[in-house]
């Protein structure tokens, strides 16, 4: 008989436990959600603002501080390389520096003014730096065809992959389809330069992303010295072969009379 009611009691607490595992469990999963809910805003061609637990990033900051007005004072500084639509020093000493922290090539780094040195991290191709908020590796980025060479020269520059809870963002910076970006893994939102002569074509970048397939597809950086890439029909190669990769288009040059 006692062995009878010792079952039963053992049954009623380890029904009750696994009923508070469950609460415990949805509550958690929903301050996942809310803490995870990544936002992105366009501001042109390379620059963008991201927000994510409270914490804002410029990416490529460019355009002066009349184009973040609209934003909290950046925690976070991203850039990719020296040239400047990615590192323009005007906007850069322009902003609210007091509580950023920058992040940037060693090439990009030493072109900064001692004071903001001092706030940098700088990271080369392959390092990995974790900022609580998120993780970022450093990409390589670069040119492979022979006459573009000379724009980015591998080890420069840096593309970057930030992870932010679980969701993973690839920046690709300005590359063409290098093996390095061919073989990322589990990428959730891909953004991804096509412009010439400074990048890539359409196709390449088409190529590169149904080697490494992230989930969404952000095309930017499109802007080249003729005018913009054919996006419409990089859409199309993608949209043809697969319907597991969603593009999405967003404003990358409101200030462009030409769209
Ligand atoms: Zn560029």
């Amino acid at each position: 008989m006692k062995i009878k009611y010792y079952l039963i009691i053992t049954l009623f607490i380890c029904l009750s436990a696994c009923k508070n595992d469950k609460q415990t469990d949805v509550n958690s999963s929903e301050s996942i959600s809310k803490i995870s809910e990544l936002k992105i805003t366009p501001i042109e061609h390379a620059t963008m603002v991201l927000e994510y637990d409270g914490k804002t990033i410029y990416v490529d900051p460019t355009g002066g501080k009349e184009a973040f007005i609209n934003f909290p004072k950046a925690d976070f500084i991203l850039i990719t390389d020296i040239h400047s639509d990615h590192m323009h020093l005007n906007t850069i000493e322009s902003l609210d520096l007091d509580s950023a922290k920058i992040i940037a090539p060693e090439a990009v780094a030493e072109k900064l003014p001692k004071g903001i040195r001092l706030k940098t991290t700088s990271m080369i191709n392959g390092s990995k730096e974790d900022f609580k908020t998120f993780s970022v590796e450093a990409i390589p980025m670069y040119n492979l065809r022979e006459e573009a060479l000379k724009f980015h020269p591998k080890g420069r520059g840096n593309g970057y992959v930030l992870t932010f809870g679980k969701e993973r963002i690839y920046i690709s910076g300005d590359t063409e389809d290098i093996p390095e970006m061919r073989k990322l893994q589990n990428i959730d939102k891909a953004f991804i330069c096509i412009n010439l002569p400074y990048t890539m074509t359409v196709e390449s970048a088409a190529d590169a992303i149904f080697s490494f397939k992230p989930k969404q597809v952000y095309p930017y950086h499109y802007r080249g010295t003729d005018g913009y890439s054919d996006v419409e029909n990089f859409k199309s190669i993608i949209n043809s072969k697969t319907k597991d990769i969603e593009i999405v288009q967003l404003d990358w040059y409101p200030n462009d009379n030409e769209k």
